[in-house]
């Protein structure tokens, strides 16, 4: 599952190449979105803005509508020239949005539904998100209330639930643990309140130093796009995700990890830096 500084780089360059422009062409898989496009045309439209809503991909149209689509495991937005190669066959195309220049495709997006701005507010999952780690604001202190809330639930559980707080996904749950000194089997609301509110800068910046911008110019196709990715499950650069058996970089003792909720997914930790 992409972490939030994913979806919002990918917000970012559909922004830098959409915005503003009109749409020239649409196409979709999904015939939920083409009944929508037969009544209300999305060509035409004019892109206003891409965002990251946590890890929604929100693409705002001109005429109050809204494209919201959701990654989960394998979904992901690619950017081509026209007439570029593109890296998935056709089969896995969902959904594509040409302008003048740029041809927009999700390939295996699972979750894509048009609302209106209004639905985004007031209903659904976008609505329900807790405090957005990559916001341009964000309310540290009602992301702690949420997790004090979750009361016994496991605090590794609860970082990656959405509606406590937002952004964060299974490799940056298992880092902000560490960095933060607590056992991922800790009791939500047994943490301490100062060290949840250093665990939620902790997690700020972590998602925030991977969205930091070049300064170059160049506009940004999906091969430059997966170089900018460093979220990557086998990054030399983590402190205890993926690295089972390996030396604690800090202190030396073997990394153990176990595979945890419904989903199972897997959680790292030094049982030296982080005790039970
Ligand atoms: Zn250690």
């Amino acid at each position: 599952m992409p972490e939030g500084d994913s979806i919002f780089r990918s917000a970012r360059s559909l922004h830098r190449v959409l915005a503003g422009h009109a749409v020239t062409r649409f196409e979709t898989a999904y015939a939920h979105l083409d009944r929508v496009n037969v009544d209300t045309p999305i060509v035409g439209r004019i892109v206003e803005r891409c965002e990251s809503a946590g890890k929604h991909l929100l693409i705002v149209f001109s005429g109050d509508l809204i494209l919201r689509t959701h990654m989960r495991m394998n979904g992901s937005w690619h950017l081509y020239r026209h007439g570029e190669r593109w890296w998935r066959g056709p089969q896995a195309m969902r959904v594509r949005i040409d302008t003048a220049e740029w041809v927009a495709v999700a390939f295996n997006v699972p979750v894509a539904e048009f609302i209106t701005p209004k639905q985004l507010e007031t209903k659904g999952p976008v609505a329900a998100l807790g405090p957005d780690l990559l916001g341009a604001t964000f309310d540290r202190d009602e992301a702690v209330r949420r997790i004090v809330a979750s009361g016994a639930r496991a605090i590794a559980q609860t970082l990656l639930d959405q509606r406590v707080v937002a952004g964060i996904g299974n490799v940056y749950k298992s880092e902000v643990l560490f960095l933060s000194g607590v056992h991922p089997d800790a009791p939500s609301s047994a943490v301490p309140q100062a060290t949840l509110e250093r665990m939620m800068e902790i997690g700020r910046g972590l998602l925030t130093d991977n969205v930091v911008d070049g300064s170059s110019p160049r506009i940004q196709t999906y091969r430059n796009l997966r170089q900018l990715n460093p979220a990557s499950e086998h990054d030399e650069s983590l402190w205890v995700y993926g690295r089972r058996g390996k030396p604690c970089r800090k202190c030396g003792a073997a990394i153990v990890s176990k595979k945890m909720g419904l989903e199972a997914r897997s959680t790292y930790w030094c049982p030296r830096c982080q005790p039970g």
